[in-house]
């Protein structure tokens, strides 16, 4: 099989062994498709995979589309693809960020392993630590957008959470920093859980 590096030739490749019923090469294509695509470009992905009408690469790039923002973005391909197949990723997106979205909440529907994190001190407002609610005030927007994105423990959000706790007595006793890859392990798994079950509507495809 050859290594294409280029999606738009994968697409070519496509349209071609369809029309001529080529079924090994159309197979190879959906390989070559979510193998190097589907990680960097799902959404482009998704749209190739609606193009040709292939179901099980739709679901997986609509999948991997959980980690990047879709919504408002332009991309050519958009042109190949009906308004029903758009809105159906758009509402896929929408369901699982619900689903995920309680995970932040401290009330019963929060994961019960939050009480491990949260209340430890009491240095921030309702009672949770500061750094605590640094992190969810960061995270939230990121969850709401991608749900399974792979920010959440990136850079950009560990360093002001690490300030927090950095800046506050209490907080630098309690050894979060030991607890972070916990916490990032538990967090995801939460994600999964509430979220693998969600499917995305592929009726009539
Ligand atoms: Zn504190």
């Amino acid at each position: 099989m050859p290594n294409i590096e280029d999606i738009q030739i994968v697409d070519k490749v496509l349209d071609a062994a369809i029309k001529y019923e080529m079924e090994r090469a159309v197979q190879e294509m959906c390989v070559l498709l979510t193998r190097n695509f589907c990680e960097h470009s799902p959404f482009r992905v998704y749209m190739l995979a609606c193009k040709h009408k292939l179901k099980e690469e739709a679901k997986l790039a609509a999948k991997a589309c959980l980690r990047v923002p879709i919504a408002g973005v332009f991309m050519p391909e958009l042109a190949s693809i009906s308004g029903l197949e758009y809105f159906r990723l758009l509402d896929y997106q929408n369901k699982t960020s619900l689903a995920a979205d309680a995970i932040m909440t401290l009330d019963s529907s929060g994961p019960k392993f939050w009480g491990l994190f949260h209340t430890r001190s009491s240095c921030g407002p309702q009672g949770m630590s500061k750094w605590w609610s640094q992190f969810i005030s960061l995270a939230l927007p990121i969850l709401r957008k991608c749900p399974r994105s792979n920010a959440f423990f990136e850079p950009a959000l560990l360093y002001p959470t690490l300030d927090c706790v950095a800046q506050c007595q209490q907080c630098r006793n309690e050894s979060v920093i030991k607890d972070w890859t916990l916490l990032e392990r538990l967090l995801k798994q939460e994600i999964h859980l509430r979220t693998e079950n969600i499917e995305l509507d592929l009726s009539g495809f």
